[in-house]
């Protein structure tokens, strides 16, 4: 999001969301929204530093706010990097493909209509209702493979 700061983006995801989180929640959404590329609980803990309201920042802690982030559909979580990126405003959706780079850790989202309405369609096949799909697909970037 093109010259907005994390917290900006953070505080318009969650109006877009209609979610409210605490004040720790709201900023380890802006760290993520800082980020160019998916982090990890460990590294948010590191970047909030070590201390909030005079209690420790534990990845422990973390965790919780990134489930909480996840299931309002602030953050998506990408498995094979075990790290979370920010699911912003406009790019929102509930199907999309995930390229995610093994050289650099960035993630592309891509949309392939033709094969989201196919796994729909299967899945209703089976009477399998689904609420969201999310592919991860992984590979090189331009800049990783030309190196
Ligand atoms: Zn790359």
């Amino acid at each position: 999001m093109g010259g907005l700061s994390g917290a900006e983006t953070a505080a318009a995801i969650l109006t877009s969301r209609g979610a409210v989180v605490s004040l720790l929640g709201q900023r380890v959404l802006a760290t993520i929204c800082d980020q160019d590329k998916p982090v990890g609980a460990y590294e948010i803990a590191d970047k909030l530093g070590r201390r909030q309201n005079g209690r420790p920042v534990t990845p422990n802690s973390v965790y919780r706010i990134l489930k909480t982030l996840v299931e309002c559909g602030a953050v998506q979580h990408i498995e094979c990097q075990r790290a979370y990126i920010a699911r912003t405003v406009v790019d929102y959706a509930t199907s999309a493909v995930l390229c995610v780079c093994d050289g650099c850790g960035r993630v592309d989202r891509i949309t392939v209509p033709n094969i989201e309405a196919e796994i729909a369609a299967a899945a209703l096949g089976r009477e399998f209702h689904l609420h969201r799909q999310i592919i991860e697909a992984t590979g090189l970037c331009r800049e990783c493979s030309k190196s």
